[in-house]
């Protein structure tokens, strides 16, 4: 509390004076017209141009929006939301509370940022947030006289390109790194969709920095495919015993064979070495036994139309778009007996922390960040700074209840459901894989308790963000995986926006249809009864609505997505769009009174009671499910109901709780002792500490790669953009042959292979110069001399080539040049990509030695890059020199 306040203060004290500021400005402001804010908005654009410097513009840009905010959706930032403001501004993480308004915060840095006319990126983590958001704030934007912008999944590059245009543009940290990779890939500059980055806000920062920090994104290709392998490597698994064959690492996810194993598997394959590089069967082994050993049905995967859909631990939801690596989702494949899809070859690929921090100005928003901020600080050189809430909070954290065993928590968990439903409180409990979830569910029905069950299934996650916007209803109980439902507000009582979404389209879709058939009169349809209550307006607009043609035409999903759509903005642009939300309103009306009963109700019952039913990795995750409750001054209640078998103590609580779990007599009421709180805070905590040095890991190789891909992107780039490249084919050309020269010096090649290799290079016949075929060059010509010659005659090939092409239009040869060179250079990339991947394997054995395998990583893949350089000068020049126009 203490810390709070002090906390609370440092703050006020440093951006006070900024605040007073922007609150100065206010009365001013609220006197403007409309036009009169655009237009001083236009001015510090101006400003801007002029001076380049954005400091002395913060107090009033952020008192422009916080008014036009005011305008147009009737929120009024509140000061720790300028505070929020400031804190992204100053490229750092603010850290806010579920429910402090995180989405209305990130509109005062990015009106700001807006004013350099460089972009602003506003990053989510799902499609459906980066629409919402959007739309909503869109409005804000709008108002001030800039433009938004917003990246879907389905979109062609065309509508990708205008929306990153935008002075302000959402979209979700996957599509825009892939649409970085594509970029990098584009053989046309039109087909390059971003511009230069300059500015970003992430949302949920933690997850997309750190939980999602490990998989890199990767754009492939498929390559050929040994079915037949993981199959067999499959069906071998039945024939091996746990720690006889081989043994398992759970905690590191890896399993090691052992000498026992490997001959037995010799034997049933009838080989002399399941090692051997030339017919290799050791990976396709190895991943069989992990697909069996470590990776579960449910929890780790869900099998979803013959395919294997990963279930992302840290937040149960699914992860249709990746796969695992390195022939291990093929092996599970097999084990489900699926058809078992190709193997692909890595084009291009970046991680997260690589990729954001090509941002020259980052930042970042979450309820949950200061746990990790060690690590925001040293790999993305982010500060977290804990913003204090609008309200005090209110939120009741009660202390871990720990039972003996599985049955037991399970049971308590579903009695205390009991107990606390009869009387009407709202729960929430998160699970942390399906299989857990269906099983409380199957609990729940023992006791007679109705309950929505929200997991990873396709079928459930449609309805995510309606389940769990309702899970504040009195009486309302939610089985969710932890994140379920993220951005959605819980609001107690019940979220009566939804309600209303959800009746009007029963109302619109039965009416419509109704019409449509010919029956006649609509007041003797299903929906009589919701008529009886409406008002005579309501009814007049309807019926307008059901005699415009334009209306009748839309399908349901239409329907569906004009309701969310024209529930966030206050002026509908068309006429019918105009009934609609007038309808919308109407509704709301009236169920906002018996909400504001229901949410009386619901606080008087303490609020939304959080269960969690197993510590997480991190104390993030845990902290994100405790953080639903208790929003915005609200009443709320958290409570974690562990085991002594959970994984996390059975994996990393040390040999202190082992023994403690023997020593006892246990029965089933649940342990509460300092000791086991404390060994469950440090086991967690060496979870993280582990998850983070693994990180920290992969980012010290990657950096190597990505300095790589830097330098790459920039010449790649270079090329794209450059009207004629002549002036690199000519460099190329001479730096072939110096390095010839060079080995010719050192005597490393004869005569006859420098004749040879320069006429299979560059295609000339060198004889005209060299009669004496028995002497060499050198004794003819000095290096200077032969230099020149071979430069001419190098020069003289090239020239003539460009004549033969020229024939065939303008540009042609400038832009054979540029996509010979691109398609080389990516082609060679792509090499590169899987050497270093085989590179890093096997630095990863050396590291059994004294050597240091970062270090000779590091050696090995400077020589490999420099490799790279001189191929690509080769093929390039080969390449143009027999290139012609069918
Ligand atoms: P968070 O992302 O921080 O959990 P949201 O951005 O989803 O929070 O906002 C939660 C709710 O608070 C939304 O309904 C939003 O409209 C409301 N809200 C945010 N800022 C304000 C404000 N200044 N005044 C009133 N309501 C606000």
């Amino acid at each position: 509390m203490r810390k709070n306040l002090l906390q609370t203060n440092s703050f006020r004290a440093k951006y006070q004076n900024l605040i007073n500021e922007i609150n100065l400005f206010e009365d001013n402001l609220k006197t403007l017209s409309d036009s009169e804010l655009r237009a001083k908005n236009i001015k510090l654009r101006q400003q801007y141009q002029e001076t380049q410097n954005l400091n002395p513009l913060i107090a009033e840009s952020f008192a422009l929006t916080r008014e036009a905010s005011r305008r147009t959706l009737g929120l009024r930032h509140f000061d720790v939301q300028l505070i929020g403001g400031l804190v992204l501004n100053d490229q750092k993480i603010a850290e806010m509370k579920t429910g402090e308004g995180k989405t209305l915060v990130a509109t005062l840095p990015a009106c700001l940022n807006a004013l350099t006319n460089k972009g602003v990126h506003i990053v989510t983590v799902n499609d459906y947030l980066a629409g919402r958001d959007q739309t909503t704030m869109g409005q804000i934007y709008r108002f001030l006289g800039f433009d938004t912008g917003l990246i879907q999944n389905d979109m062609t590059s065309v509508e990708r390109k205008k929306n990153y245009n935008a002075d302000i543009t959402y979209v979700t940290n996957y599509e825009l790194t892939f649409d970085y990779l594509r970029d990098n890939m584009a053989l046309n500059l039109s087909d390059v969709v971003l511009r230069p980055f300059n500015y970003c806000i992430i949302d949920e920062v933690d997850s997309i920095l750190i939980d999602e920090a490990q998989t890199p994104l990767i754009i492939s290709d498929n390559m050929e495919t040994s079915v037949d392998k993981y199959i067999i490597a499959s069906e071998i698994t039945n024939y091996l015993e746990v720690n006889i064959h081989y043994k398992v690492d759970e905690k590191n996810k890896n399993v090691i064979l052992t000498d026992q194993g490997s001959k037995q598997i010799e034997q049933i394959l009838s080989i002399q070495d399941l090692y051997d590089v030339r017919d290799p069967w050791i990976p396709y082994v190895i991943n069989a036994i992990k697909a069996n050993a470590l990776f579960l049905n449910n929890v780790h995967y869900i099998v979803q139309n013959d395919r294997i859909v990963i279930v992302d631990e840290f937040t149960g939801r699914i992860m249709p778009d990746r796969r695992w690596g390195d022939g291990l989702h093929q092996a599970i494949e097999a084990k489900e007996k699926l058809p078992i899809r190709q193997t692909t070859e890595t084009a291009a690929s970046i991680t997260y922390q690589n990729f954001f921090l090509l941002y020259p100005k980052l930042s970042g928003m979450t309820g949950t960040g200061k746990t990790a901020e060690i690590e925001f600080e040293k790999i993305y050189n982010l500060s977290v700074e804990e913003i204090p809430t609008a309200r005090p909070a209110l939120r009741q954290d009660l202390p871990d209840l720990i039972y003996k065993d599985q049955f037991s928590k399970w049971s308590a968990i579903a009695q205390t459901c009991n107990q606390l439903s009869s009387a009407g409180q709202p729960i929430l409990i998160g699970t942390t894989t399906v299989e857990k979830s269906e099983m409380l569910a199957q609990l729940l029905n023992e006791y007679n308790l109705s309950y929505q069950l929200l997991n990873a299934k396709p079928e459930n996650v449609r309805r995510e963000s309606e389940i769990v916007a309702q899970a504040g209803k009195k009486g309302a109980i939610t089985i969710a995986t932890n994140m379920a439902g993220r951005g959605t507000d819980i609001i107690l009582g019940g979220n009566i926006r939804f309600i209303v979404q959800k009746e009007l389209y029963d109302i619109l879709t039965i009416a419509r249809n109704y019409v449509l058939s010919k029956k006649l009169n609509i007041l003797q349809s299903p929906l009589k009864s919701s008529f009886n209550s409406s008002s005579q307006t309501f009814l007049s607009v309807l019926f307008s609505l059901l005699s415009d043609q334009r209306f009748l035409q839309l399908s349901d999903i239409d329907i569906l997505r004009i309701l969310r759509e024209t529930d966030k903005v206050s002026i509908p642009t068309t006429s019918y769009l105009c009934s609609i939300k007038f309808l919308i309103d109407e509704l709301s009306r009236h169920y906002k009174k018996y909400q504001e009963q229901e949410n009386k109700i619901v606080k008087n019952l303490g609020g939304l009671y959080i269960i969690g039913t197993e510590r997480n990795d991190s104390r993030r995750v845990d902290n994100q499910l405790r953080g639903r409750c208790a929003r915005q001054g609200d009443p709320g209640t958290s409570r974690f109901f562990l085991s002594l078998d959970d994984n996390l103590l059975r994996l990393f609580g040390g040999s202190k709780i082992q023994d403690f779990m023997q020593t006892q007599m246990l029965d089933d009421s649940p342990l509460e002792s300092n000791f086991l709180t404390r060994s469950l805070d440090s086991a967690q905590e060496r979870v993280e500490e582990r998850a983070y040095q693994q990180r920290k890991n992969l980012f010290d190789y990657d950096d190597i790669l990505n300095k790589q891909r830097r330098i790459i992107y920039f010449e790649r780039r270079s090329i794209l953009n450059s009207a004629s490249n002549q002036r690199n084919i000519l460099a190329y050309g001479e730096q072939i042959i110096t390095d010839i020269l060079f080995e010719l010096k050192k005597e490393k090649i004869s005569n006859q292979e420098i004749l040879s290799l320069f006429e299979n290079l560059f295609g000339t016949d060198l004889s005209k110069f060299y009669t004496q075929t028995s002497k060499s060059l050198l004794t003819e010509f000095n290096l200077a001399e032969l230099k020149t010659i071979l430069f001419n005659e190098f020069w003289l090939t090239y020239q003539s080539k460009i004549n033969e092409l020229e024939v065939y239009g303008d540009n042609i040869c400038e832009n054979l040049e540029r996509s010979i060179i691109l398609i080389n250079i990516d082609k060679i990339w792509r090499e590169h990509l899987q050497r270093m991947t085989l590179l890093r394997e096997a630095v990863g054995w050396r590291g059994y030695g004294q050597r240091n395998p970062l270090y000779e990583y590091k050696q090995e893949a400077f020589y490999l890059f420099e490799d790279r350089q001189k191929t690509l000068r080769h093929v390039v020049i080969y390449d143009l020199l027999r290139a012609s126009i069918l």
